[in-house]
């Protein structure tokens, strides 16, 4: 009872483990139940615009720590270096 935050018991979207989680702090990713990926992408692993029915039957699913963790290290080992988003169209001041 003293216990405040509720957690629940999910299959993790990625790993398909069930874990315990906190909903308001687990990590999920947006999946397309029609495709089971998240929207916009397709089977092919290409990218294209979501449309907007696909974003609307998106559902979030939770990831588990694990996972969270290997997509970290994979992004850090594999990724190129990601250009530098800067806000380039706002003046200093
Ligand atoms: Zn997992």
């Amino acid at each position: 009872m003293a216990d405040e935050q509720l957690t629940t018991i999910g299959r993790c979207h990625v790993c398909k483990r069930t874990f315990a989680f906190v909903p308001d702090a687990v990590t999920t990713v947006m999946i397309d139940p029609e495709t089971g990926l998240p929207p916009g992408f397709t089977v092919l692993g290409t990218f294209r615009e979501p449309t907007p029915e696909a974003v609307a039957r998106s559902v979030r699913e939770p990831v588990c720590p694990a996972c969270v963790g290997r997509a970290e290290r994979f992004r850090k080992l594999a990724a190129p270096p990601a250009p530098r988003l800067d806000p380039w169209w706002r003046g200093e001041s």
